[in-house]
């Protein structure tokens, strides 16, 4: 895949980057690894006031930061500003909170194991690679390297293709905020160079967000080499209603959770199950509330859902939609692509969906919702977990001990009861099948790039 910004709206070409050269990557792995000895001893402090000057810089800047991700990608710019400030936010939150995260731990009872004293002592592994997807280009990439620069690693970052402006903007905010030369740096590379990268001795974990073709194949790699990896995969959301949930609520919140970010989230919600007492009554409110729905230009302030990110992404939707409706599924809205330039794809939901359909089973990165009915909780809990992912799940309910069945038995990462899956700088976030393994955010983002160095003192 060329490395360029193509604009979505329109289809045009904006700009493209040649791919670096061997000796380019060279010569930024191992300025890498050369910062990366002197930068595992700078203090908490000093990393956390260059962490915070780049803050304020994306915050300063959102706008900018803004107008280059809706370019790149198509998020409407509403979007793309909060994702700016998000970034800035979760920035703030590890250099606040790195200290305290990585302090060392004392065993409380060290003559237990013959010792004077025994702690555990978190110490940074060294320059990690980063594989990151265009849908949030800037948050993707804050909540890995926020933490990994925190915690004392240096970041390689290989972005998403069609994303190249975002990734060197990144790269020069940290760069404006203080941080040493080769902390952090972005590689123009394809990905067909990234094993390369992933071989070199000097490169010791690797953590990649996309999808499961892609997470498989730097797995595969890193376990050859036996170096640690935390996969963030694809997902198929489920969107739970029972009898007791607010309608008005859910179907409100269904709609914004389905199509955010043109629907184009792993944490999206993208089957949704509803008990047979409500379906009706929540099918007309969420069809409605999808049909209402404005899609546009993304720099347009009444845009509510802008176009698919890239070509290949709209066909690959509207594979799945067809195939579905070819073996019999019902459009409900949506489900035929606008005339026109640009990759726009409507919001759209279906229903009689069966298991032999692709769409079933594969993730659909686009505005369509697929609609079950749910006799009884049993039923609710089979066709939610009846996917290989496990990222994100979603259940209404006033009813408390429905709340817990769904806390306890759903099959993901992540439950959100009477709300919709969002990412926050203070909670875990990550999945479970193949949605992947290891956690962001949160304390334990910040300790999966760490060594967690036992230490005995006799
Ligand atoms: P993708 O094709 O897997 O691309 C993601 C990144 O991986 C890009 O940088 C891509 O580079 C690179 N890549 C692709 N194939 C690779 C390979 N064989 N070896 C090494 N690198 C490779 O995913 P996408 O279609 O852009 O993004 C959508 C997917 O990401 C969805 O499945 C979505 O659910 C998932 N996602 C997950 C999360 C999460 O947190 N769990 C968050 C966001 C998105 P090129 O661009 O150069 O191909």
């Amino acid at each position: 895949m060329a490395i360029a910004t193509i604009n979505p709206t329109t289809g045009e070409t904006v700009r493209t980057f040649p791919e670096l050269s061997e000796s380019e990557i060279e010569r930024k792995v191992g300025l890498a690894h050369k910062r990366w000895r002197t930068y595992r001893d700078t203090g908490f402090d000093e990393r956390a006031e260059w962490m915070r000057t780049g803050a304020d810089l994306l915050e300063q800047e959102a706008d900018a930061a803004a107008r280059l991700m809706t370019t790149e990608m198509g998020k409407t710019l509403a979007a793309a500003r909060g994702e700016a400030l998000k970034c800035a936010r979760g920035m703030r939150y590890y250099a606040d909170n790195a200290a305290e995260f990585l302090a060392d731990e004392p065993l409380a009872d060290p003559a237990a194991v013959g010792a004077r004293h025994a702690l555990s002592r978190y110490r940074p592994l060294g320059p990690v690679l980063a594989v990151m997807p265009w849908n949030f280009p800037m948050w993707q990439v804050m909540r890995f390297a926020a933490p990994a620069l925190m915690a004392g690693n240096v970041g390689l970052l290989k972005h998403a293709s069609n994303v190249p402006q975002c990734a060197l903007y990144l790269e020069d905010v940290f760069r404006r905020g203080g941080f040493p030369e080769g902390c952090f740096q972005t590689l123009l590379i394809s990905s067909g160079r990234v094993e390369a990268i992933l071989r070199d001795p000097r490169v010791v974990a690797a953590t990649l967000t996309g999808s499961e073709p892609a997470g498989r194949s730097v797995a595969a790699i890193c376990g050859d080499e036996v170096k640690h990896t935390v996969l963030e995969l694809g997902g198929s959301d489920p969107f739970v209603v029972m009898p007791s949930a607010d309608l008005d609520r859910a179907a409100e919140t269904a709609v914004d959770a389905r199509v955010q970010n043109n629907g184009q989230s792993c944490i999206a919600a993208k089957r949704f199950i509803v008990h047979s007492d409500v379906y009706d009554a929540f099918t007309d409110r969420f069809v409605a509330g999808m049909r209402a729905l404005t899609v546009g230009d993304p720099f347009d302030p009444a845009t509510d859902v802008g176009p698919l990110a890239t070509e290949r992404g709209r066909a690959a939707v509207e594979e799945l939609v067809d195939e579905a409706v070819a073996r019999g599924a019902k459009v409900l809205c949506g489900g035929r692509r606008p005339p026109g330039p640009g990759w726009f794809y409507p919001p759209t939901v279906i229903t009689g969906i069966t298991r032999d359909m692709r769409i079933f089973t594969e993730e659909v990165f686009g505005p369509v919702a697929t609609l079950f009915r749910a006799a009884d909780i049993e039923e609710a809990l089979e066709i939610a977990n009846a996917t290989t992912f496990g990222l994100g799940s979603n259940a209404w309910t006033r009813d408390e001990a429905e709340q817990d069945r769904f806390i306890s038995d759903l099959d993901a990462g992540q439950v959100f009861i009477n709300g919709k899956t969002v990412s926050y700088p203070d909670l875990p976030f990550g999945g479970v099948k193949h949605s992947g393994y290891g956690r962001e955010l949160s304390a334990h983002g910040i300790r999966e790039f760490c060594n967690l160095k036992t230490v005995w003192i006799g």
